[in-house]
Parts: C-alpha cells; structure tokens; sequence
C-alpha cells in the first residue's frame, strides 16, 4: 500500500499554521534587543503562578512570584507582561515601584547585587480578551477556556514571566475554578483542595526546567484520567467529561507512540505524559509532559503523524530547547523526522522503504521552501516550513552518511548532554563529529545554511521539484 501522501499533506498545512505564528514572534524577540540589557540581567528559576477563574467574567485574579537569581546589578529590572492589570509588586517581600512600557512590567526594587537570589511577587488581574486583531491566546468555551499559543510568546499574557525561550525555570502552577469545573495545567497535579465558596484550586508542578512558552492552562468540564504508561511514565489525559468514553480508545495509541520513540531516544525526559482534548476549536502544540489536540479532531481521527510529532517535542523543545529561531530546526526538524517515520511505518507496516518514500516528498518540497522562507538553520522572520522539512532533511541526510547505528547513538547523546538545557546548531554538529568520529560538518552546514537543497547520500535519483498532489 501507498503511503496516504494526501492524508500527510493535509497534516502539514495544520501545522504549518501553528509554527509560521511560532517563528514569527521568535523572531520579534531576537529584535527586541534594543531594549537596555540591564534590566533583563536576571536568571529565572522558578515560578509560582496561581489564577482564579469565575464563570461568567473574562477577568481572573492573579499572583506571579519569580524567584531569580541578578546576572548583573539589578537597579532596575524588566518582567514580560501583556493583557493585565497590576495591582502590587514587591520584591523580597517589600513593595518596589513599578510601571508598566509597552508589554514589558518595570520593577524598581531596592539595588539588587550582582549574583543576588530575590524573589518578586506580582499581583494582577488579567482579561481574557485576544485584542482588536485577535493575536491573543485565549480560546474560550461556554465556561472555560484554555491557551493556544500563537507564538512563542504567549504566556506573558497569561502571567508576568521573562519571555526569553532560553531562560528555562521550574513552575508550579495553580489553577483555581468552580467545583463543577476542573483547572488544567501542565506538568503533575500534586494537591486538590476544596476552598470556601464552592471552588476547587488544582496545584501542578513542573520539575523539570520549562521554557516560557511551554505552558498551557485551561478550565473546564474536563475530567484528568491517569494510568500507568510504558517505563514507568504515568500516562494522564484531560478530556471533556462527556466524551472520556468515546476518546478512550484513540488515547490508548499513546502507549505505543510513547514506545516507539524511547526505543530510538531513549527514555521519556519528564514523568508524566499525555493529551490535552479541550472542547472548541484549538490548533494542536504541545507543552512540556502534555500535547494539546482538540476533542473534536481526536473523536474523527487518530492523527498519529500529529501526536508522534508532538510527542517528539518533549525530547526536543521541551527537553533540550533550541537557543533561538536559528536553532529552531533541532525541534522542528527532529518533531517531523520522528513523526514522518512514524507515520510512514504505520502506512506500509514492516516496510523498510516507507521511511525513505516519506523522506522523498519532503525532499521535493524543500527547495520551494528554501527560496521562500530561507534555509533551516536561517530562516526569515515568518517560517515553519523551512525549519521542519529542511531540518528533517539535515538528519535523514546525516543518518544516511553515518548509518542508522551511529545516527541513533548521536541522537541519544544530544538528548542526554543537553538534557533540560539548550541546544545550539553549532552544538548539535559537535555531538555529530564527535560521536560518528569523522567531519560531518560541511554535510550538516551545506543541509542547515545552503540555499540549495543538496543532493541526498544514496538516494541519486531524488530529484528536487514540485512534489506530485
Ligand atoms: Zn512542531
């Protein structure tokens, strides 16, 4: 059987919807360089994020306190922040000055020193409103919402934060909502407490270091279903409480997606993991331990391409997370590398040809893709494409060259050395001559930077063009 070209492509567009808005604001943060490097002079460590949602108002109350640590001296310094209203801010428990610029928060504390800890506590309302031109995150429902991200910027406008996707920290995240609703967040639910009132305030917790915009919160009828996964990963989905029964069996594909991937990546990097289904319309991401699909596109179709693809971000992205739009590839071209061959193997079951068939449909694109958007690893401000097709490329093209073995043991090396931290395209190629012991730079540098898409390592006859409809 034919792999369903058709079915595959129609997977793309979708995301490439997602990720043009995604690269689009990286790169709107690599220019807002201008502002005075001061006051960014801190290193967040952890979050501690709690929201009230109330039926009936778009406003939520809300308290944000950044523990950090000053890289500078700190006479004054800069929150990302956009959609709310501030009503207090302290730091080290005393109030501090501050104004709000633009979507930045400016904080005037009493002189922090370089290498100082300190905490800073913000307290706001935030509005559920996506704008004039509707670039907010906010997806509502009759009661409830959840975040779509559309871009890498989007939790500063859910809670003040330091938007800089480098600068991973730790979170806990509470989420406070009617009992006949259920809040949602990332990472593992550690409390349930009933408060007066009839409300119920669900605490989550994110060991792992998390890039800003990794999150996502929600509220809704939606119930957790948890259950032990493969090794050891605790497998918990939030779906809509009427639809638990009908979503059931397409969740369950998640054992073997989670399988498939450890079995080339190695283990799982976080200990939860799983599907996020809200109710109404929603593009497909994931945040760290959760992809977010909505219940309607689970109930029709399993998409398996999707999730595997998602799911890979976990490794790269959450994991290991690229420095900046010109790193962007190693999550983008890894997540479409692992779910083209996913995907491929499901279409022609035992085929070792079906890999190679996915990879060549790419190949016919990608030199469409470089003219318009540039090259994977320097791409223009609005891209996606480029980054997921070209970076996929890059690897099939160094897997072909080093062979399967030493590919896979360069890929678990990455995952393990880079390991909740960054990851550059200029580290990636280390770890690729280091572990294959030969210069495979010129190769990766000729797939990430050229203009031109290179020939492919033993596949002489693909030839770049308009792939076949
Ligand atoms: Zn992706």
């Amino acid at each position: 059987m034919a792999p369903n070209f058709a079915a595959v492509k129609t997977t793309y567009r979708m995301i490439a919807i997602v990720v043009v808005g995604a690269t689009a604001a990286l790169g709107a943060a690599a220019g807002a360089d201008a502002r005075p490097a001061v006051t960014d002079a801190y290193d967040a460590l952890h979050y501690d994020v709690s929201l009230e949602y109330r039926s009936g108002s778009k406003d939520m109350a809300g308290t944000t306190t950044l523990k950090a640590r000053a890289t500078g001296a700190l006479p004054r310094f800069a929150l990302d922040f956009g959609g709310g209203r501030v009503s207090q801010v302290t730091v080290n428990g005393r109030p501090a000055r501050f104004q709000a610029s633009g979507e930045r928060l400016l904080v005037t504390p009493k002189p922090l020193a370089r290498g100082a800890e300190f905490s800073v506590t913000v307290d706001y309302v935030v509005t559920r409103s996506n704008g004039p031109d509707n670039r907010g995150p906010w997806r509502e429902i009759d009661d409830g919402f959840a975040i779509s991200p559309q871009n890498h910027q989007t939790m500063h406008h859910v809670y003040p934060c330091k938007n800089d996707i480098a600068d991973k920290a730790t979170y806990t995240i509470s989420v406070t909502a009617p009992a006949h609703l259920t809040g949602v967040a990332n990472g593992d639910l550690t409390q349930t407490r009933q408060l007066p009132g009839g409300r119920t305030a669900r605490t989550y917790r994110m060991v792992h270091p998390m890039p800003a915009h990794d999150g996502q919160i929600a509220v809704g009828p939606y119930s957790l279903i948890t259950r032990p996964g493969p090794d050891g990963v605790t497998i918990r989905d939030v779906v809509p409480t009427a639809q638990a029964d009908q979503l059931e069996k397409t969740l369950a594909r998640t054992d073997d997606q989670l399988r498939w991937q450890t079995a080339r990546l190695g283990a799982y990097p976080f200990g939860t993991y799983g599907i996020f289904a809200p109710l109404g319309t929603i593009s497909p991401f994931e945040s760290q331990t959760m992809t977010t699909i909505a219940a309607s596109t689970l109930a029709s179709d399993p998409a398996d391409y999707l999730r595997t693809h998602e799911l890979n971000h976990q490794w790269f992205g959450a994991s290991v997370t690229p420095v900046n739009l010109d790193d962007d590839w190693t999550a983008e071209g890894h997540a479409h590398f692992y779910g083209t061959w996913y995907d491929s193997e499901l279409s022609q079951p035992g085929s070792p040809d079906a890999f190679a068939a996915g990879m060549r449909f790419n190949y016919e694109m990608d030199q469409e893709n470089r003219d318009r958007e540039g090259a994977p690893a320097r791409p223009k401000p609005v891209s996606g494409q480029t980054q997921r097709v070209g970076g996929a490329l890059a690897l099939y093209a160094l897997r072909q060259t080093v062979g399967a073995q030493t590919f896979e043991r360069i890929e678990r090396t990455v995952v393990s050395r880079f390991k909740d931290g960054v990851m550059s395209t200029a580290d990636y190629i280390t770890v690729a001559n280091q572990v294959s012991g030969r210069d495979v730079s010129g190769l990766l540098k000729d797939w990430l930077y050229g203009t031109k898409t290179p020939p492919m390592p033993g596949h002489p006859d693909w030839k770049p063009g308009t792939p076949a409809s």
